[in-house]
């Protein structure tokens, strides 16, 4: 089973560049921050605090979630693709996801997921350091805070540059300051500052690395 792990935190580029290289190697791409999003906008919709560890585990644990190639994502049968790029999600994902019930089970069906597909381009913050540490290629990818702002930014239409950055800050601090599984570099991964590099510079970096 081929595994190529890409973490970094957000606006480093994973997204474009594990989806890209997924292309490339003909693999399928996952992106977990998707399921952890999923998770949070679930709690949400049900009235569920996203900082009550249990009923949030159990929630993660009997939800029916679906991640579509076309990047499509169900949760409990509902097209929920759009929501759970928004920012209610985006501000209660971080608290979601440092549930220590809520990554195992994410963990689980990342396994699950990997199984299934032979393999593929696994994006997110601890698919090197916890789901596949045995993964063909560690990739971390990061990039300057305002840089990784802007990026986000462009994305979002509809925030100020300010808000979009202070929400990353955020992110940030709790994805690397959590007790489980937090944002880190391994030592075997291969770190790319993605600063001022485009997409295809980064990606024929990584087809180098894996030869
Ligand atoms: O990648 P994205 O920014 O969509 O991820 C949303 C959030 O999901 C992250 O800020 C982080 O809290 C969580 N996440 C995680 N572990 C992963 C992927 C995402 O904790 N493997």
């Amino acid at each position: 089973m081929r595994v190529i792990a890409i973490d970094g935190p957000a606006g480093s580029g994973k997204s474009t560049v594990a989806r890209r290289l997924a292309a490339v190697l003909e693999l399928d791409y996952l992106d977990t921050g998707a399921m952890y999003r999923s998770v949070a906008f679930a709690a949400l919709r049900r009235g569920v605090d996203p900082e009550d560890t249990q009923p949030v585990g159990a929630l993660a644990r009997s939800m029916e979630l679906e991640l579509d190639a076309d990047g499509t994502v169900h949760v409990d049968g509902a097209d929920a693709t759009i929501e759970i790029r928004g920012p209610e999600v985006t501000r209660a994902v971080s608290l979601v996801a440092a549930n220590p019930e809520v990554r195992e089970e994410m963990r689980l069906r990342q396994r699950e997921w990997a199984e299934s597909h032979g393999g593929g381009v696994i994006e997110g913050r601890d698919i090197g350091s916890v789901v596949f540490p045995d993964a063909e290629l560690k990739v971390y990818l990061d990039a300057q805070p305002e840089v990784r702002a802007q990026r986000r930014s462009r994305e979002v239409e509809d925030l100020a540059y300010e808000t979009v950055a202070a929400d990353l800050a955020r992110r940030d601090a709790m994805d690397q300051g959590r007790a489980t599984d937090p944002l880190q570099r391994t030592e075997d991964s291969v770190v790319i500052d993605t600063t001022d590099l485009g997409i295809d510079q980064i990606v024929a970096m990584i087809e180098e690395q894996l030869g």
